[in-house]
């Protein structure tokens, strides 16, 4: 799988794409990841991508041109079989899940679209599959919620995390269940105690006491 970023600042992806999980899944080509500079296709000598909106108004919109040449450049660059989903970070999008997370992981090719500034000229809009948010606040970019996606997505295609189990235990799986509590050693912390169950060897309780545990999390 391969995920494309448009963004006007790549350096604010450098860092996360580059540790833990998401280095050793591309280390070890379970996914690509490519991060385009839309300064690239900016208008003019000035390689100019930003304007004021028509109107009036404070701040600065990017500007159709560049990001829709972005977008085409980096349709046109995949294999014939690949097709591209393209999805627009925008607070106004639809509510990203869990459930958006596992729908993604079984595309071939996703192109990001960062905004940045107030935003985007409106008639970008016409030119992405999706339109996302990933929460009912607003960020200063959409470099963020790329990494959200990104990493989330990552995370379930098929080899990437450690145990077999480890994203299907985890919360949100089935769409509400939380995953029941973990502990690690010492069996004493503070005058907390690790519970007998997961001391017991019993394989079956474990299970168990685990299932009843996530249920008690349940959401909503
Ligand atoms: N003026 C815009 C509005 O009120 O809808 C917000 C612009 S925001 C400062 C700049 C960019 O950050 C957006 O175009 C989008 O790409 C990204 N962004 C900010 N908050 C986001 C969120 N909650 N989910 C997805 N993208 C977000």
């Amino acid at each position: 799988m391969k995920f494309s970023i448009i963004t006007l600042f790549p350096d604010m992806l450098s860092g996360p794409l580059e540790i833990s999980m998401l280095k050793k899944a591309r280390d070890n080509g379970l996914v690509d990841i490519e991060v385009i500079n839309l300064r690239e296709f900016g208008v003019g000598s000035g390689k100019q991508v930003d304007d004021t909106p028509y109107g009036g108004g404070d701040g600065m919109l990017l500007k159709p041109e560049p990001v829709v040449n972005a977008i085409e450049h980096t349709k046109s660059q995949q294999q014939a079989t690949d097709n591209s989903m393209v999805i627009l970070l925008t607070p106004q999008g639809d509510s990203y899940t869990q459930a958006t997370a596992r729908q993604l992981s079984g595309e071939s090719h996703i192109i990001l679209v960062c905004g940045h500034y107030e935003g985007f000229d409106e008639r970008i809009r016409a030119f992405v599959d999706w339109q996302i948010s990933i929460g009912d606040y607003v960020l200063t970019g959409g470099e963020i919620p790329a990494m959200a996606v990104v990493d989330s997505v990552t995370r379930l295609l098929p080899g990437v995390l450690g145990g077999e189990r480890s994203a299907v235990d985890d919360s949100f799986a089935d769409g509400e269940t939380l995953e029941y509590p973990q502990y690690t050693r010492p069996n004493q912390f503070r005058g907390m105690e690790v519970p007998d169950v997961l001391l017991s060897g019993n394989h079956g309780e474990i299970d168990q006491w685990r299932q009843a545990q996530a249920r008690q999390r349940r959401r909503g």
